[in-house]
């Protein structure tokens, strides 16, 4: 994302994100987490809400994170800090210390002049709508419980996060059948908050790791997204190393790309749909969710096992984790973005891993033959700056014209407009944390695609 000296603080189901120094200041964290304690305080009726709160390894995540444990110890909550952790590591230690909520101090793939809050609650899952809607409007009125003298507390300090995490992941496959195998793996940590327990999870599974970017200090050594463009020096390295399998995590250790043995790129598209693969032969039927830019691979891999249920959902951790029973067998989003119920309620780059490893513990074959073996579609990702599509206010009139141009079709509006046509479907919608919009189509073939994505542009007049 190119920087952008007037993108405002972006507030949303995905908390708050904003560019360092500019819109996101240590006020603003401090604000924002006593608007979020203040929130928690009201809704669950506790004086002194616990709080597990941890942040990437960003440069200016110790800043903020001291900021943010300031203004929650301000409303009076007991504060663990976890340090430099995984954001699904926060998910795990709410459930583990019997917290009444969690934040984490990230902006997940977004490069380094970012950061931002992101709220979790005493399920470990993000707010749905409506709660992040008020935490919104607390922060915005400045609504906040500060406490007197005699009600603050310590900030307590709890180092556990990475071990606790890797035990809860190691439960869910079979670890010795992974290490017999022996695995060669190059997993690409993007000097970010998973590297440390990334590292020690694949050792755990007896694999070899080689490991780059391994060092915990913020320091992207390329654009974090972990899409094609991006890893082309972790695909060149799988094939120098003649490794099983290569893994990119983004900065904060939620989302997983997956390389094959070949050195192929094969798609952040692919990493929950080979996740479900391992779930649903593990565990048989049962409910999955993913959002509705995610791909119809996972529609059809659910369709293998009959008395599957794909639950579709807006776009956004919380919307697909609020779709989830407790009993889902996989949740997530496109991105690489897996969600696991025994582990935590967040995406979660470490069981991603686990259960690829144990899909390829358990094949006969190499994870390319794995790949080629599912249904295979062309997919596109365009982004349009909202600056360009003529700022914010353009965005649902253009929509609207969308899903009016489209009406004979299948037409979602969940979550901006999806079109499902017989051999394809295109989502245009609002980025939640970034001014842009999204256009992402799918189809047989790659022309298709184009074609849809274009006539839904032209449709909507963008
Ligand atoms: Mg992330």
């Amino acid at each position: 994302m190119p920087e952008m000296p007037d993108a405002p603080l972006m507030l949303s189901v995905s908390g708050a994100r904003g560019l360092v120094g500019r819109t996101m200041t240590p006020p603003v964290a401090a604000r924002f987490a006593a608007a979020y304690g203040t929130y928690v305080k009201r809704a669950r009726t506790i004086e002194a809400p616990t709080f597990c709160v941890g942040r990437d390894g960003r440069q200016s995540g110790a800043m903020l994170g001291a900021a943010a444990m300031a203004g929650l110890t301000g409303i009076g909550a007991r504060v663990i800090d976890l340090g430099v952790v995984a954001t699904p590591t926060v998910g795990v230690m709410i459930d583990r210390c019997d917290a009444d909520a969690g934040l984490v101090l990230t902006a997940s793939h977004n490069p380094k002049p970012w950061n931002g809050l992101k709220c979790l609650n005493g399920r470990g899952v993000a707010p749905p709508p409506g709660e992040a809607a008020a935490i919104i409007e607390m922060f915005r009125n400045d609504d906040i419980d500060w406490v007197e003298v005699d009600a603050l507390r310590p900030i307590e300090d709890d180092p556990a996060g990475d071990a606790t995490h890797i035990e809860r992941v190691l439960r869910l496959v079979d670890r010795d059948a992974i290490a017999r195998r022996g695995f060669r793996v190059v997993l690409d940590s993007i000097n970010g908050a998973g590297c440390r327990s990334g590292r020690d999870l694949l050792t755990a599974l007896g694999c070899t790791v080689v490991h780059l970017n391994g060092e915990p200090n913020g320091r992207f050594a390329h654009t974090p997204e972990p899409i094609e463009e991006n890893l082309r020096d972790l695909c060149a390295r799988v094939r120098a190393e003649g490794a099983t399998v290569g893994f990119a995590q983004d900065p904060d250790a939620d989302r997983l790309a997956v390389v094959d043995e070949q050195g192929r790129f094969i798609g952040e598209e692919y990493t929950l749909v080979l996740a479900a693969l391992q779930r649903l032969r593990t565990l048989g039927p049962g409910v999955l969710a993913a959002n509705l830019s995610t791909s119809r691979m996972i529609d059809d891999v659910a369709a293998q096992f009959p008395g599957c249920e794909v639950r579709r959902t807006a776009v956004g951790e919380a919307n697909v984790a609020a779709a989830m029973p407790e009993d889902a067998r996989i949740g997530g989003e496109g991105n690489g973005g897996v969600i696991v119920p025994d582990v935590c309620w967040v995406r979660d780059s470490l069981s991603s891993m686990a259960i690829v490893l144990a899909l390829l513990a358990e094949a006969e074959t190499p994870l390319s033959a794995v790949v080629d073996a599912l249904p295979r579609y062309a997919m596109l990702k365009r982004k349009v700056d909202l600056a360009d599509a003529g700022g914010r206010d353009a965005i649902d009139p253009a929509l609207e014209r969308l899903a009016a141009a489209y009406a004979g079709e299948r037409v979602s509006t969940v979550d901006g407009v999806r079109i499902d046509v017989a051999d394809g479907w295109v989502h245009v919608r609002p980025s939640n944390t970034e001014p842009i919009l999204r256009i992402i189509a799918e189809a047989n073939t790659v022309e298709r695609a184009e074609a849809l994505a274009d006539e839904a542009t032209g449709a909507a007049g963008l």
